[in-house]
Formats: C-alpha cells, structure tokens, sequence
C-alpha cells in the first residue's frame, strides 16, 4: 500500500469513529436531576377536561402516558389516579400568556419550585396551552390531527418530568425530545423513540 492510499484509509476510519461515536453518546440528553424515585407504579393527576378543537385532553395524556408505559425494559409503570395529593405528575389545562408555546414542565420538591438541573424533585407539573390552535400543525404527509399533536406535545414533556433534557441538533430531529415539535410534523414521532428508552434506562436502571 502506497502512503497516499494509506493516508487515505486512516482518514475515512477517524472521520467513521467521530460519527458513531456522536450518534450513540447524545442520541439522549439528562437535565441533570430527577424524580426521587423511579415512575414505577406511581401515579399522574389531570385536571378536568376543557374544550379544544380536535382534542380530548384527557384521552389525549392518557395515550401519551400509555406509550411511555408500553417501553420495554424501562421502571416506568403509571396509573392515572382522580387522588390529587398521591399524584407525582398533575397535568393542567389552560392558555398560555404566549399563545405559540405548547406545554412546560415545572419542577417541585414539596411545595418549591425548583432549579432541575442540579435538584431532584418529588414531583411535577405540566402545563398545556388550551390557546395553541393545535390543528396548524401537520404530520408529514400534510394530515392536520390535533389530537396526534396534543399527545406528541404532552409525551415530550413527560420525557422532561422523567428527566430527559431537549435535543437541539438538526439530525437529532426525529428524537421525541427534539426541541421543537418538528419531531412529529416532519418525522411523525408521537411517543418515546429507543433513544429516549435509553434515557430512562440511564436515569432509573432497567427492569432486568
Ligand atoms: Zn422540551
């Protein structure tokens, strides 16, 4: 083999090791901290139903918690409860001040709010903007479901009360915890991908 070829061949293997390497370390990103306690036969609170076009609030969360519940191997297991005070992620209902933004998560240990990249906390609150007209965004064959919509929105941001921290490169797009809902209007993912598995997995352990 003549240097240049050689040269050559070591190249392509450094540029293929970065690659893999960037696509298996930060398929996932961790806010940082956590609930205190696996979401392992816990509970989750909605509050009633409100009126969306399109959309059933309440079978809507349901949907989104039943794809987190169906991962495999993961010590996610929760059961809706109408018990308030038992539940470790109350979900609301209303319009936002900002009518673009679709849900937020808030984070608590007791009855503070707190900071969730350097504290762990007890339980959460996601809240879901009524006010987003949730029929302007299209899957990615131009389909307006609202109700598809909700769902995505409210699984990512279940990914956030479990812990998971929003993905901001362009290829990490169809991730459900890409930044922005592009994961559902232009990748068509609606629930935890195996990479958000991963995430809980890395976060609570694996069932086995
Ligand atoms: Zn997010």
């Amino acid at each position: 083999m003549n240097k240049v070829v050689r040269w050559l061949l070591l190249q392509v293997f450094v540029i293929s090791l970065c690659l893999s390497t960037t696509t298996s370390a930060f398929a996932f990103s961790v806010i940082g901290g956590h609930l205190n306690y696996p979401p392992y036969y816990k509970n989750y609170w909605c509050s009633s139903d409100v009126y969306v076009p399109g959309v059933s609030p309440n079978a809507n969360v349901d949907q989104a918690m039943t794809r987190w519940n169906n991962t495999q191997n993961t010590k996610v297991w929760m059961f809706k409860t109408s018990n308030r005070p038992s539940s470790i992620i109350d979900f609301l209902f209303n319009p936002f001040y900002d009518k673009n933004v679709m849900g937020a998560t808030h984070f608590y240990r007791n009855s503070t709010m707190v900071e969730p990249s350097n504290n762990n906390w007890s339980w959460c609150e996601i809240r879901i903007n009524t006010g987003f007209d949730w029929s302007k965004v299209t899957d990615p064959n131009g389909n307006r479901y609202p109700h598809m919509v909700f769902s995505a929105t409210a699984a990512h941001e279940i990914g956030h009360a479990f812990g998971l921290e929003d993905l901001f490169w362009t290829w990490e797009g169809d991730y459900l915890m890409y930044q922005n809902i592009a994961f559902y209007q232009e990748f068509g993912v609606y629930g935890p991908t195996n990479d958000e598995v991963k995430g809980v997995r890395s976060i609570y352990g694996a069932l086995y």
